[in-house]
């Protein structure tokens, strides 16, 4: 068995015959080949081949991506003109639950990383992502989690034959946020599938949490004082360290009432949303395009980019919540923004899911160990 891999603006052909095939036949193979495109195989991809000292390669997998690959077998009997037979073929994922998290002491994905040997470090950040955006509507997960604080999430996890392991869906969690509990689990009606809170309320709501994502902007929890500003400014607003060019969000649906330069704010967009509710966002670098007073604008579209305009040192957003005119704490405001409540006639459903989901959560981390596997119900439509 040899393994070698594709170097950068290698022909597919030299690396053929690197592995034991005789040019003119690598030549061929390629010729013939349904499975691939020679020019687009990517530097990085594996070459696994079998080769004997007097006859040369007898077989050759290029492995493709993570879950397919494409074997190519010499045969006296092949019908083709190289003498290779080829054969595509897709590994299939397998998909287990697991449960990863625990007590909070610096970022979210240190967090997630507890308990999480589930899933490699290079994918605990997607974990941390995913979670994120469930609640994107409830937490803001940059700014609410205190040291202390605790997580747990039950999620798919999907395995390929060779080892390799990528996190599937986020089935249900539990959090404490500043001490407060928050429960979300996926929950499907008829053929969709979306979120909700322990309570039964839908986790989208009209408004954002944050009106940067995220995924896109530092992890650290508690920022209190700002890492770059060095401490948080005697003014009323909030302010999120993040790259110049960081997508801006508008925080609910609205219509821009402001888009301009306004002094020390330097550049600066005003959305004015429903029950008197006003989001300010500035020192922004630029305006999506479209933006100008007037422009209708709906929840989570990109606004504006992060910037350092105004009275600023370095790029951050600055952020601020009016409500009737007045300045708003945006954590106290939002406080009680909740999405939409089942339908009363799949409440029972929902509550014996939600005993199964909490259990499980509450049980051993590992599935194989669990007493029963966790199945996600289909609500009766
Ligand atoms: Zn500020």
């Amino acid at each position: 068995m040899r393994v070698d891999t594709v170097k950068r603006g290698e022909p597919l052909v030299a690396v053929l015959e690197r592995a034991g095939v005789p040019r003119d036949e690598a030549a061929r193979v390629l010729m013939e080949s349904q499975a691939i495109d020679a020019r687009k195989i990517r530097a990085g991809t594996t070459i696994t081949s079998k080769v004997s000292p007097d006859s040369g390669a007898s077989e050759v997998v290029l492995q493709l991506a993570i879950d397919r690959l494409v074997r190519f077998t010499r045969s006296a009997t092949a019908g083709s003109r190289s003498g290779w037979l080829e054969k595509e073929e897709t590994l299939s994922w397998t998909t287990d639950t697991v449960v990863v998290g625990g007590v909070v002491t610096s970022t979210l994905t240190g967090a997630i990383a507890q308990g999480a040997e589930a899933f490699p470090a290079n994918v605990r950040d997607e974990v941390a992502y995913a979670l994120a955006d469930i609640l994107e509507y409830r937490v803001d997960l940059s700014r609410d989690l205190r040291e202390g604080d605790t997580i747990k999430v039950l999620m798919e996890r999907q395995r390929a034959p060779n080892g390799a392991v990528r996190p599937g869906d986020v089935i249900a969690a539990r959090l404490t946020v500043d001490g407060r509990r928050v429960e979300t689990m996926r929950f499907a009606q008829g053929t969709k599938s979306s979120y909700f809170d322990g309570e039964g309320k839908s986790m989208r709501a009209a408004f954002l949490r944050a009106p940067l994502a995220f995924r896109r902007i530092s992890s650290v929890f508690g920022l209190r004082r700002h890492p770059i500003l060095g401490t948080v400014r005697a003014h009323q607003g909030m302010d999120y360290a993040a790259a110049r060019g960081t997508p801006v969000r508008a925080l609910g649906d609205g219509v821009v009432i402001f888009a301009g330069w306004k002094g020390g704010y330097g550049r600066v967009l005003e959305i004015r949303h429903r029950n008197g509710f006003v989001t300010r966002y500035g020192h922004l670098n630029a305006f999506a395009p479209g933006i100008r007073r007037g422009t209708n604008v709906s929840i989570s579209r990109t606004v504006a980019f992060v910037g350092t305009t105004g009275l600023s040192t370095a790029p951050h957003l600055h952020f601020e919540v009016l409500v009737n005119g007045k300045h708003r704490d945006p954590r106290v405001a939002l406080r009680n923004v909740t999405g939409e409540p089942l339908a009363s006639g799949q409440r029972a459903t929902f509550d014996d899911l939600k005993a199964r989901l909490f259990a499980r959560l509450d049980g051993p981390r590992d599935a194989s160990t669990a007493a029963a596997p966790v199945v996600t119900r289909i609500a009766g439509d």
